[in-house]
């Protein structure tokens, strides 16, 4: 790893909205993210870089819609922390989106203030009539790692980080609330965090540049024959996430730190690295923390900001990204409403009513399958929520082979 100068000292002059650029056709709009965690200065570097005249001169004309970058946490960006009072990226939960949409006002603290502008931007931006919409959030971690793609587990999420050559991780939404992935996808639209080292390290801001350029592929802004160097771009994320291949994971475990925790990581613990059930990986108020299964690590907390210890993942198999597909894309949810006590709900078609004593049967690798990830209960029933979203159409990137082998 090569060190970055000290970055995180740097005052930057920073502008909620990086850069923008219109195409002469249309076509989709695609939003990055850079540094919604302040300490990670990568995405807004490398979206500063992408939006220098001198690299997007004459871009313009064969551009199909429109490309923005917009910086997250922009105080603690300058800053250099994670954070200044709270978490940017977990608060995006369905009570603070009720609250923001009719009490802005009562808004305190910086991050909800940081909240409430990313909040409009995004509105107004989902009012520009695109054919389609597409983020891409921009991360690094603590810890050293190989570049990665992280997602909510739906299919237009998939195909889209599908076009990284990385290793993709999903199902954080089932451990993670209030992500700003999670306000997206629940709008209906693609989403995806792509972490691309971690945070001193130089190469972080070149993987995320080239990163963008992939993205702007993968939604069908450019052709690839379009972008200047693409295949080296794709080349520069392949090597350093070569150790990985593009395999599928899942998280299993989440070891949750709260703000009163001591919590060191025992040292030595790389992203991916492979952990065996009962291997001591870290220590709590000084009480060891045991692995309860055995996985890959991910993304380890060596920092003092973070209220995530560490996750377990493991690699999923082909078989069931090709069933899961299948049986999503057929909607092959309906074959439970045969049973008695089990119904769609009619109000939001991506929620399944289920009687409690009909859900103590019911496997969660099963409802996994479907894509059945979040759990909420309401009284005698138990609702579970898919991201797979009904209005959802076709976008371009499904129609490209990259796809038709996932
Ligand atoms: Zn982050």
């Amino acid at each position: 790893m090569t060190k970055a100068p000290e970055l995180t000292k740097t005052k930057f002059d920073v502008r909620r909205i990086i850069g923008k650029i219109e195409g002469k056709h249309p076509g989709p709009c695609i939003i990055f993210f850079g540094s919604i965690h302040g300490n990670e200065t990568s995405g807004y570097l490398a979206l500063k870089r992408f939006f220098d005249p001198a690299v997007t001169r004459n871009i313009s004309n064969k551009l199909r819609g429109t490309i923005i970058g917009i910086t997250g946490n922009i105080k603690a960006l300058n800053e250099g922390k994670r954070f200044i009072e709270k978490d940017l990226n977990r608060i995006w939960t369905h009570e603070n989106l009720a609250r923001i949409s009719k009490h802005p006002e009562l808004f305190d603290g910086n991050e909800y203030a940081e909240m409430r502008d990313l909040y409009a931007e995004i509105n107004n931006i989902l009012t520009g009539g695109a054919t389609n919409y597409y983020f891409i959030d921009l991360h690094t971690t603590s810890g050293s790692t190989l570049p990665f793609v992280i997602i909510n587990d739906s299919l237009q999420n998939r195909a889209l980080a599908r076009f990284f050559p990385t290793p993709v991780v999903l199902g954080i939404e089932e451990y993670l609330e209030g992500t700003i992935m999670d306000y997206i996808n629940d709008l209906g639209f693609p989403a995806i965090a792509m972490e691309s080292g971690q945070h001193d390290d130089m190469e972080s801001e070149d993987i995320h540049f080239a990163s963008v350029w992939v993205a702007l592929v993968a939604a069908g802004c450019l052709k690839e024959e379009e972008v200047r160097g693409y295949k080296a771009h794709c080349d520069r994320i392949r090597f350093a996430a070569v150790a990985e291949k593009r395999n599928f994971y899942e998280v299993v475990y989440r070891e949750p730190v709260n703000a009163n925790q001591e919590f060191v990581m025992n040292n030595g613990y790389s992203n991916f690295h492979r952990v065996a059930k009962g291997e001591t990986l870290a220590h709590k108020n000084k009480k060891e923390i045991i692995a309860e299964y055995s996985g890959r690590i991910f993304m380890p907390l060596y920092q003092s900001q973070g209220s995530e210890g560490f996750f377990i993942i493991r690699k999923i198999n082909k078989i069931w990204l090709r069933l899961s597909r299948f049986l999503r894309k057929n909607k092959l949810e309906y074959v439970f409403t045969v049973l008695p006590g089990i119904q769609i709900k009619p109000e939001e078609r991506n929620v399944l009513i289920v009687n409690k004593k009909i859900a103590a049967f019911f496997s969660t690798d099963l409802l996994h399958l479907f894509g059945y990830r979040k759990v909420r209960i309401n009284g005698s029933k138990v609702e579970y929520v898919k991201r797979e979203i009904p209005q959802y159409t076709q976008p371009y990137y499904l129609k490209t082979e990259a796809n038709k082998q996932q």
